[in-house]
């Protein structure tokens, strides 16, 4: 293996200011994808035994550098660590774990659009991310024959124009923001042509795990766009912050984008009052709102990760003694059928 941290000093990154407009893409192929390399970046090579080859080509090791310097050198409890690293536990079989345990392939209404709750269609625009967290309840979801993006946006944009129901278009993914702008501006130039159509979300981690993405063409294209813009970003620790995460999101903002935040309640990485406190408030200081603390989906290869309802509860119970009412997100668990997230 070429060892990682000469390579870095040779060619420091630049300031996201200073990048070139395709320099998210350069910061996306950057991105670390071997273990071994990751662990020796964060002077934990002897944590590599711990690593599972099987749970890494089902769903493959993917962190950009950025990220990665966001991690405690050192440190085989960090919580940003906890969230990329395949382990073996992923692979111990779990009762109740099942590969579609949210209930997406029955909500399809066609290929790339999912639609549950009233009102909302979910329109699966990519199935790539610019990192792969292993709780991911879409590590087995089939991507490659679901997105819109594939054979284009022709059908789904006519299936979200033929039900005047709908008010509200949620691009998600994988993360809808791994497609280039050009790509996004002929998605929102397609639907800019349903009348019914109030309000765009956009569903993606981007911003917080490669805010390099943040660019001048993204921002332009927002900018345009004739709806109210409401990111829900997804941030589990206060941890996933940094100085080019404020900037990035100081930009969308200024946009006049409204940001929001999901997190999941993992074990190992934020089961704790303490750990949820300092996410809200890191948040709110970046500018971003709670949204949901979601249970977490019961898929294959995350049992490790789940929290009792019971603990569950009782941290939300603890949070709303130390939060503002305002920076408490909605606990919350995705029931197939339901017609929303139900609350715990
Ligand atoms: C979570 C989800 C939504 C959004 O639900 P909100 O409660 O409005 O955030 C919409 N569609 C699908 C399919 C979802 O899974
Ligand atoms: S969809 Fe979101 S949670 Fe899942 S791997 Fe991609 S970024 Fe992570």
């Amino acid at each position: 293996m070429i060892p990682a941290a000469p390579a870095r000093r040779q060619f420091p990154a630049p300031g996201p200011a200073l990048l070139p407009s395709h320099g998210w893409q350069q910061a996306w192929r950057r991105a670390v994808r071997d273990p071994a390399e990751l662990l020796s970046l964060l002077e934990l090579d002897t944590l590599v035994e711990r690593v599972s080859t099987p749970a890494a080509a089902q769903f493959p090791l993917r962190v950009p550098r950025g990220f990665v310097a966001r991690m405690r050198p050192g440190d085989p409890h960090d919580p940003l660590l906890r969230q990329v690293l395949p382990l073996d536990e992923e692979m111990r079989p779990m009762p109740g774990f099942a590969l579609d345990a949210v209930g997406d392939a029955a909500a399809r209404t066609g290929p790339g659009v999912i639609q549950k709750y009233r009102g909302r269609a979910l329109l699966v625009a990519t199935g790539s991310c610019a990192i792969h967290c292993r709780y991911c309840f879409r590590r087995h979801f089939p991507y490659a024959e679901e997105t819109a993006a594939r054979d284009g946006w022709r059908d789904a944009v006519q299936r979200i124009g033929d039900d005047s129901g709908i008010d509200e278009v949620i691009l998600s993914g994988g993360d809808p923001l791994s497609l280039s702008t050009a790509k996004l501006a002929e998605l929102t130039a397609a639907l800019a042509g349903i009348p019914h159509l109030k309000r765009l979300r956009i569903h993606s981690r981007l911003p917080v795990v490669l805010p390099e993405r943040v660019d001048e063409a993204l921002l332009n294209w927002l900018q345009a766009l004739s709806w109210p813009v409401t990111f829900v970003l997804h941030a589990n620790h206060a941890n996933e912050f940094d100085a080019a995460v404020d900037a990035a999101l100081a930009r969308l903002r200024a946009s006049g984008a409204l940001l929001l935040n999901q997190a999941v309640l993992l074990q190992g990485v934020n089961d704790s009052v303490d750990a949820l406190v300092a996410l809200s408030e890191r948040g709110h200081a970046a500018g971003v709102l709670p949204y949901y603390l979601h249970q977490l989906d019961r898929v294959q290869g995350v049992a490790h990760f789940e929290v009792a309802d019971a603990r569950a509860r009782e941290l939300h119970a603890g949070l709303s003694e130390r939060l503002s009412g305002y920076l408490l997100p909605r606990l919350v668990r995705e029931i197939p059928g339901a017609p929303g997230k139900q609350p715990l």
